[in-house]
C-alpha cells in the first residue's frame, strides 16, 4: 500500500459526514428535551438556556463549537450548560463519520444511521426521565421496514423476525425477574430489531447486556448502585445495537456455525 497517497474525497466527505452527524445529534437532542418536558418541537418555539431560560440566539446553538466557543458555560446567565447536549452532538459527529467509514455510501449506511439516531433519542429520554416513548421505539421498527423493502421479501421478514426477537426477549426478561427491565426496553428492542434484522438483533442483546453488565457490575460491587436503584437499560441495549453495527458481521463470520454465516440485508 502506498501511504503517501491521500485520498482528499473521503476525507471531506468524512468531515462532511460528521458535520451532518453533529447537526443531527443537536437537533435529536433537543427534540428529546422538548419531548421530556412535553414542549412543542416544531414551529416557533425557541431554545432557551436550562438555567436561566434566556432564548438562545442561531451563535449559541451551532453543534460542538458553541460549547467549546463558551467554554461551558452560558452566555447569558454563566452557569455551566448541561454536558449532556454538548455530549449527543459529539457522539452522534463521531459514530455517523465512523459509520460512513464502515459502510460507504449504501443501504446498510442508511440503516445504520436510522438506527444511531432513533437510539440516541431513545437513550436521551431514558436518560433524562427514565422513559422510552413508545412511539419513538415503533418509528425506528417502521423505518426500519420500509428501508427493508429496497431488499425484498426475505430482507422485510427478518426484520419481523427481529422486532419479534427483541421485543420476547425482554418481554421474557420482564415477566422471569419481575422488575429491572420495562416494557419500555421491550418496544426499544422491537423497533431495533425491526430495523437491524434477526441475527443483528441477537448480537445487539448479547453486546448491550455485556456492555450493561461491566459499566453496572463494578458500580454495583463499589456499592455506588443497589440493586433496586431504576438504572436506565434503554442506552445499554442502544450502544449494544450501535456496536453491532460495527463488529456484527465479523461476529457472524466466528459464530457462523451457529447462526449461519449471511448476515441478511443490508449487511451483508
Ligand atoms: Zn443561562
Amino acid at each position: 500500500m502506498n501511504m503517501s497517497y491521500i485520498n482528499y474525497r473521503d476525507i471531506i466527505a468524512t468531515i462532511l459526514m460528521f458535520t451532518v452527524g453533529a447537526c443531527a445529534g443537536s437537533f435529536i437532542n433537543a427534540v428529546a428535551m422538548r419531548t421530556v418536558a412535553d414542549k412543542k418541537w416544531w414551529g416557533k418555539e425557541r431554545s432557551t438556556c436550562d438555567l436561566c431560560g434566556a432564548t438562545l440566539k442561531s451563535a449559541d446553538l451551532v453543534p460542538i463549537i458553541s460549547f467549546l466557543m463558551l467554554s461551558g458555560k452560558c452566555r447569558y446567565c454563566k452557569a455551566p450548560i448541561k454536558p449532556r447536549h454538548f455530549t449527543a452532538e459529539i457522539l452522534s459527529a463521531a459514530l455517523t463519520a465512523a459509520l460512513f467509514q464502515r459502510w460507504g455510501v449504501s443501504p446498510a449506511l442508511a440503516m445504520s444511521l436510522a438506527v444511531l439516531w432513533f437510539s440516541l433519542f431513545n437513550s436521551l429520554t431514558d436518560i433524562e426521565n427514565g422513559y422510552i416513548y413508545d412511539v419513538w421505539a415503533i418509528a425506528l421498527g417502521v423505518t426500519g421496514l420500509l428501508m427493508r423493502i429496497g431488499g425484498g421479501w426475505p430482507a422485510i421478514l427478518d426484520g419481523i423476525l427481529g422486532g419479534a426477537l427483541g421485543f420476547c426477549f425482554i418481554a421474557l426478561i420482564i415477566l422471569v425477574s419481575r422488575g429491572g427491565m420495562g416494557w419500555g426496553d421491550a418496544v426499544l428492542m422491537l423497533g431495533i430489531g425491526g430495523a437491524v434484522g434477526w441475527k443483528y438483533c441477537a448480537i445487539s442483546l448479547y453486546s448491550g447486556f455485556m456492555v450493561g453488565g461491566i459499566i453496572v457490575l463494578p458500580l454495583m460491587i463499589a456499592k455506588k448502585l443497589k440493586r433496586k436503584d431504576a438504572i436506565p437499560l434503554g442506552p445499554f441495549l442502544a450502544a449494544g445495537a450501535i456496536i453491532t453495527l460495527f463488529i456484527g458481521s465479523s461476529f457472524i463470520r466466528y459464530f457462523g456455525y451457529i447462526i449461519g454465516s449471511y448476515p441478511g440485508w443490508p449487511w451483508g
